[in-house]
């Protein structure tokens, strides 16, 4: 059975071999467009050169790049634990021509890497185009040797790519693997198209316009391609698995989480593991990547994750601080791959150890009062936004936290009540301050926060800067 590190080499070595140059992965946090919450695609580093502002050296390029979806454009934080293939922190596995190379070489690249140098099978692969693009419809023919019934047209923005309202854009094609009619799901485009039996491994786009604003589109001179392909999700392909959870290297994560809270990793809290798993990649490689848990913008995202896993291990029966006594297990699994991991060990261990030691108290208060609230709700009946904003604010569960806790009992939460307590709280302390007879510095702040939200403030999210691929 090939290992995803292997897995991760051999992809790279393969485009290296066809003249790619490999680079490390770039930041999780966006060195280049500050309008974007984390890195959340292959592309990412590389949007200037697509747009021109920047030339690099070569033209083309293989990266394995960290990503990390848990806000704006692109959340899967709620799918986590829920589905097969969903995690907020991934590898994208990426080959990139910057105006060289186009549909039919990345076509070819793809197909061949697919069916020879890994070996799948092609009667199990199926391929989306864009509804308008005939020609990529009929390299995929020509190419691959895909019958009719494996080319799905899709006429929706899901096959077709832009980096913003203006920029390169241009249609897009996914590459699914059917995982047999024993998984539940339906083929792209079809109504039960979300199950998990076809699985979208890889991404392939291809930049042939460049949007000017108002719908006008002109032909760029050099088209791009841009491709993006789920590590863990290839890597359950590979290791003949139905989901991303059981590859090698998450499922030894769940093992040492099973292991540390004495609790069978397939038992009754099969989905805490899960999600202890993949917020223990999302944690450490935030952090290592200079993101700390904090009140607001991406360290408020950060706690937010940080926050679920701990509810998490609470309910497994953690005591005191447990978290950190995971990471270990992640350095065995990714450290070589990832060095900063080993790099900045005591860094990410006192952050994880201080976030718990902080939240533990008041994670088992806000616990039993939620629990005894809970049990006062009828059936569908909704949490009061009183008593949500009581948690948020005396005991620190950011109000996803307390969603998700409801989501399992099948509730929800009254969010305009928590909105409404929380601009009250807001107005509250506003008064006080005024009533302090202090100076406009205070009023610009209150002003400024009034402006931009409570703590729930994200920072930097722009949807239209987004990048899909
Ligand atoms: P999906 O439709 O399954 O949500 P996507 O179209 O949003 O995927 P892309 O933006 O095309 O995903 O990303 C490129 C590749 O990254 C996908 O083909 C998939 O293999 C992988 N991928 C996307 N989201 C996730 C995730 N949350 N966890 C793991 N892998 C993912
Ligand atoms: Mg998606
Ligand atoms: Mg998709
Ligand atoms: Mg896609």
């Amino acid at each position: 059975m090939i290992s995803t590190n292997d897995i991760r080499a051999q992809f790279l070595q393969y485009f290296e071999s066809h003249g790619h140059r490999i680079l490390p992965s770039a930041s999780l946090v966006p060195q280049n467009d500050p309008s974007l919450l984390f890195t959340n695609a292959g592309m990412v580093p590389f949007k200037n050169v697509f747009t021109g502002q920047e030339t690099l050296p070569f033209k083309r390029a293989t990266t394995a790049q960290k990503v990390v979806r848990a806000g704006g454009k692109h959340n899967d934080l709620d799918n986590v634990g829920y589905t097969a293939r969903h995690h907020t922190f991934f590898e994208m596995m990426g080959n990139f021509s910057f105006g060289d190379y186009f549909k039919a070489e990345v076509i070819e690249f793809a197909w061949t890497l697919l069916t020879k140098g890994f070996g799948i099978p092609a009667e199990k692969l199926l391929v989306t185009v864009y509804a308008d693009d005939h020609e990529a419809a009929s390299l995929w023919k020509k190419i691959a040797g895909l019958s009719d019934d494996k080319i799905i047209p899709i006429a929706t923005s899901d096959n077709f790519w832009r980096m913003g309202d203006t920029g390169p854009c241009g249609p897009s094609s996914e590459i699914f693997y059917d995982h047999g009619p024993s998984v539940a799901g339906g083929p792209p485009g079809s109504p039960d198209e979300d199950g998990d039996r076809f699985v979208e491994i890889w991404n392939l786009v291809f930049m042939q316009f460049f949007e000017e604003g108002e719908g006008k589109r002109t032909n760029l001179p050099h088209p791009s391609i841009d491709t993006g392909m789920g590590l863990e999700r290839f890597a359950a392909v590979m290791q003949g698995k139905k989901d991303n959870y059981d590859t090698d290297t998450i499922r030894a994560l769940i093992e040492a989480s099973a292991d540390l809270l004495k609790q069978d990793a397939d038992g009754r809290f099969k989905t805490s593991h899960r999600v202890v798993a993949d917020h223990l990649r999302s944690t450490a490689f935030l952090i290592s990547d200079g993101v700390l848990p904090s009140r607001e913008g991406r360290g408020y995202v950060l706690r937010r994750i940080m926050r679920r896993a701990m509810r998490h291990l609470h309910l497994m029966g953690a005591k005191e601080p447990v978290f950190y006594r995971l990471l270990p297990a992640l350095i065995q699994q990714m450290g070589h791959a990832y060095p900063e991991l080993n790099q900045h060990k005591a860094l990410i261990t006192e952050t994880m150890k201080g976030e718990e030691e902080r939240f533990s108290a008041l994670l088992g208060r806000g616990m039993a009062l939620l629990e005894d609230e809970m049990g006062r709700l009828s059936s569908n009946g909704h949490l009061p936004g009183d008593v949500a904003f009581k948690l948020y604010d005396t005991f620190g569960f950011p109000l996803d936290l307390t969603q998700d806790v409801l989501r399992e009992r099948g509730h929800k939460v009254d969010e305009a009540g928590f909105e409404s307590a929380m601009a009250e709280q807001r107005q509250r302390a506003r008064a006080a301050w005024v009533g302090s007879g202090d100076s406009a510095v205070e009023t610009v702040w209150f002003d400024a926060r009034d402006r931009f939200g409570s703590t729930e403030f994200l920072g930097y999210v722009s949807e239209a800067a987004d990048a899909q691929v």
